[in-house]
């Protein structure tokens, strides 16, 4: 059977699974979106995801025709459909279908969309020995401009960032926020280590609050590992002992160059390899 994508309350095959062309999500990247995952048929952290998805929501103005249990009950029914325990999942709502400008009183009917597929992780040797990242020169967008909390339908500042890392034969790029301080990458969150102290830059800085990230903030914790927010620059990059990203899709790993230069020894390293081991069991339930 096709894969079944679930548009509206109802379930059509991939290949007819279609909307409107007028819909402001196309046309203006006007819609918010979520990527999760589930582990033996349980969505990771769903409420926090259906939290995040209902804010970027509400800050664009953007009413989503179902309640977050109505979310939750078709995102299990989407899973259950495809006969899919082990899957990456995503929930997008946009605008809807209107006219040819801007105004968002002029469409009608936001579309909500929930495709759950097969996981596609990064190849396992990146894991194994770490991934090499560059700092794209691209910023990431000023939050004044668009918040980058909001995970919006409009991803080109991210996709340029991409390109610039793709370009120089990497899979992910560091992007900076308008003040020079290191925000994120272009769909994964940052830590260091540092004489074995675990850092990520705060909220503040420009960036998505990765629901990974913070699951790995809580892991540390756990595991007596001192952990904070803190303000960096490249520099804090360059000397830290260890550097890992985290993401819904990428899970945790660890980064070993950035801009040609090892990290830390350029191994994968040790904090590194605990919490990785930890988050693992942690979305295992083991
Ligand atoms: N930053 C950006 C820009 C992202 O797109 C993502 C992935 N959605 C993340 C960080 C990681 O967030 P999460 O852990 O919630 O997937």
């Amino acid at each position: 059977m096709a894969l079944q994508i679930y548009i509206n309350g109802k379930f059509y095959d991939k290949e007819d699974a279609k909307i409107s062309v007028y819909d402001h999500g196309l046309l203006y990247g006007d819609g918010v979106f979520e990527g999760m995952r589930s582990y033996s048929g349980k969505v990771f952290r769903l409420r926090e995801h259906l939290d995040r998805l209902y804010e970027s929501a509400r800050a664009i103005c953007l009413e989503i025709p179902i309640s977050k249990e109505e979310m939750e009950k078709a995102t299990y029914a989407t899973l259950q459909k495809n006969n899919l325990v082990d899957a990456y999942i995503r929930l997008v709502v946009t605008r809807g279908a209107g006219s040819l400008g801007l105004d968002p009183n002029k469409t009608s009917d936001p579309q909500v969309i929930i495709i759950a597929d097969s996981i596609s992780l990064y190849p396992a040797e990146f894991y194994e020995n770490g991934l090499k990242i560059i700092t794209a020169s691209t910023i990431r967008n000023h939050p004044a401009a668009l918040s980058p909390r909001i995970k919006s339908l409009n991803y080109l500042n991210n996709i340029m960032a991409k390109i610039e890392g793709l370009q120089a034969g990497c899979i992910e790029a560091l992007m900076l926020n308008h003040k020079g301080e290191v925000a994120e990458c272009t769909g994964d969150n940052i830590f260091i280590v540092k004489k074995g102290v675990l850092m990520t830059p705060p909220k503040d800085a420009g960036i998505l609050e990765g629901i990974t990230r913070n699951a790995i903030l809580d892991l540390a914790k756990e595991l007596g590992i001192v952990a904070f927010e803190q303000t960096m620059t490249r520099h804090d990059l360059f000397v830290a002992d260890e550097c890992f990203l985290t993401g819904s899709a990428a899970e945790v790993i660890p980064v070993v160059t950035i801009d040609g230069r090892p990290v830390g020894t350029g191994a994968v390293g040790v904090v590194t390899k605990r919490l990785l081991d930890a988050f693992k069991k942690l979305v295992h339930g083991k």
